[in-house]
């Protein structure tokens, strides 16, 4: 069996209300998917995380390494794809390139052999996961507080029982976010914040200490990445988690972040870390320091899927009788991407997602949305419809 072609298309959705967090704004979801077919006519979709145009072009370059290899031997041809990378590019949105093929190839072995990728990974762990509602981004309404606690409120009705807010926007003011949305949500359902790496150190202690009393799950990047150390030192001044990883690459970047003692979770993103394939790699390494992991997700139905299976095989440490909970990141803001592109058996429901044994990573890809949305000029033409 052979790979016969790897096409890559990007879609763009421009969305009604633009959003936006501690960085920038967000008024359109562009993202880059690919196809990796078989000589046996079998199809497999991945995705990348970044920026759509360059990982398409990283895409693009990887193809011919790996053109007529076997699509089974995703171990052999991740290692292709590293090496050919290795000399100019051991993190950033090259990685993310791999990753989407690899996921795509996970997806494809899957279907070739009739199994659902879980059960490839090594098997289903668990039969469901809790899914945590992100949202609460910025908008420019008037009442802000008001307009993210409503927000939350009905994610809470919805039956999430977690949910991640937007915090970087100064101090004084996410404080006031942080006290309307606790109040609306009541105290049983976990409450994470994410900076997006807004803050220095100084001003991470200040924003811990004052929101310890509102029950927060986790404070996700609340310092640049690069400051391995400083979040070490946060992590020594709150009784606050500290999250952070999903700007990291590979299991080498992963292992810099565990070893520095940097976070209590840590949050690879499989479409950009180096796919499935590195993402069981640094679950082993994280296991060895003792670091739970939740996946960061961002983007359609394909990376959910993969964070899903991701999730559904892994290790959780320590084992005990009543294990803990094993959490997705479920974005909620405005995607008709996410929603459009793909169908699935995994749907929220009860507050938990059932996951799918269907084979491959258990969606179907929606062809009339990727005509939809595909951007003219994705990899010198629009898609075929099959
Ligand atoms: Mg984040």
């Amino acid at each position: 069996m052979k790979i016969k072609s790897i096409e890559s298309f990007i879609l763009s959705d421009k969305l009604k209300q633009s959003f936006y967090f501690s960085q920038w704004e967000y008024s359109e979801r562009r993202i880059c998917i690919v196809r990796v077919t078989s000589d046996s006519g079998h199809v497999g979709w991945g995705e990348g995380y970044g920026p759509a145009g360059i990982i398409r072009a990283g895409i693009e370059h990887l193809t011919p390494y790996i053109l007529g290899m076997n699509p089974l031997e995703t171990e052999s041809i991740w290692s292709i794809m590293y090496r050919r990378t290795l000399d100019f590019a051991r993190s950033g949105v090259l990685v993310s390139a791999m990753s989407a093929i690899d996921v795509a190839l996970w997806d494809l072995k899957g279907k070739i052999l009739e199994q659902p990728v879980h059960l490839l990974l090594g098997g289903k762990k668990r039969n469901a996961i809790v899914p945590y509602a992100t949202g609460m981004y910025f908008t420019k309404e008037q009442n802000l507080s008001e307009t993210l606690a409503t927000e939350a409120k009905q994610y809470a009705e919805m039956g999430y029982r977690a949910m991640k807010m937007k915090v970087g926007l100064g101090i004084e003011e996410d404080i006031k976010h942080v006290k309307a949305i606790r109040k609306a949500i009541g105290p049983k359902i976990h409450l994470m914040i994410d900076a997006n790496h807004a803050y220095n150190l100084r001003e991470a202690i200040q924003l811990a200490q004052a929101v310890e009393p509102y029950n927060i799950y986790w404070f996700e990047e609340p310092i640049s990445p690069e400051y391995y150390d400083q979040y070490a030192e946060l992590r020594s001044k709150t009784s606050i988690p500290i999250a952070g990883g999903e700007c990291e690459y590979l299991r080498f970047g992963f292992q810099t972040l565990l070893s520095s003692n940097s976070v209590d979770i840590v949050q690879p993103d499989i479409c950009a870390c180096g796919g499935l394939t590195e993402a069981k790699r640094i679950a082993v390494l994280a296991s060895v320091y003792g670091v739970e992991i939740v996946p960061h997700t961002w983007g359609t139905g394909i990376a959910i899927s993969a964070a899903a299976h991701f999730i559904a095989n892994m290790e959780t440490m320590p084992g005990r009788l009543n294990p803990p909970t094993c959490f997705i990141e479920y974005d909620r803001t405005e995607n008709s991407l996410r929603e459009e592109l793909t169908s699935t058996d995994m749907v929220f429901c009860n507050g938990e997602i059932k996951v799918s044994d269907t084979p491959g990573l258990g969606f179907e890809l929606n062809e009339d949305a990727l005509l939809k949305y595909a951007l003219d000029g994705s990899n010198g033409q629009l898609p075929q419809q099959i």
